[in-house]
């Protein structure tokens, strides 16, 4: 298990994982993360305090995730989140937040008042069958909600290459994702013993006809592996 890494290329910045309570939704088919969900705060601030002593403040830009949204940690990780970003001189803070959780963003804006706070989330597809039906993460996308997100939110992530997925819908996510938000991060899903499956001809055919074409574009960062931004819980 790795909490703390540095992300060097594109959008330097450090990235932590942090332990938080249950995601409040927790009901996406293709997630496994809540695994490292815990009630126990004991827990929560060792684990957490530990990541959080290794961030140095290198590029001033720090990304918190923790399985769940910022709203799920615990009152003292959001403090020694705030007092380490004093100490360390960070400008910028990312965290993410499920989308229930898009009129409460202003919250955590307000605690981490002396830095720029982005906030991430997991759009996973623009297709609203797919993402409601398939992958049971239950929010409509209208013009209107998009509107909302697109002012909210500085990171879209997607998900690609799951079965049922078809490349039509792919190419349009990536192109919708980059017409709306500033920044992407596109996820090549990764079997992790839940129900959603990947699909390996999405997977090459990925790999070798569209990454290549999307790989340099400074606001695209893709993970072709589910570590590759080196936090994982595995
Ligand atoms: S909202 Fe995020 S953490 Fe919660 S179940 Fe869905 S993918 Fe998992």
């Amino acid at each position: 298990m790795i909490r703390y890494s540095v992300i060097k290329e594109k959008n330097p910045r450090e990235i932590v994982l942090l332990k938080g309570f249950s995601c409040a939704y927790g009901k996406c088919a293709f997630c496994n993360y809540i695994l490292d969900n815990t009630n126990d705060e004991e827990e929560m601030k060792k684990v957490n305090f530990e990541a959080l002593s290794r961030v140095t403040g290198e590029y001033g830009v720090l990304e918190v995730i923790n399985s769940g949204s910022v709203f799920e940690l615990n009152s003292v990780t959001l403090e020694r989140i705030r007092k380490i970003c004093k100490e360390k001189n960070i400008k910028i803070l990312y965290f993410e937040a499920y989308f229930g959780y898009l009129n409460r963003l202003n919250e955590i804006r307000e605690y981490f008042s002396e830095q720029e706070v982005r906030f991430a989330f997991g759009l996973e597809t623009f297709d609203n069958d797919y993402r409601t039906k398939v992958l049971k993460k239950k929010f409509i996308l209208n013009e209107r909600v998009l509107e909302k997100l697109k002012s909210e939110y500085q990171m879209c992530l997607l998900m690609i290459c799951t079965k049922g997925q078809t490349k039509e819908q792919i190419l349009n996510d990536i192109e919708k994702g980059m017409e709306n938000f500033k920044e992407l991060v596109i996820s090549v899903f990764v079997n992790n013993g839940t129900e959603i499956e990947r699909d390996e001809e999405l997977v090459a055919w990925f790999l070798t006809e569209i990454y290549p074409k999307y790989k340099e574009k400074q606001n695209i960062e893709i993970l072709i592996d589910n570590k590759d931004f080196g936090v994982y819980v595995q």
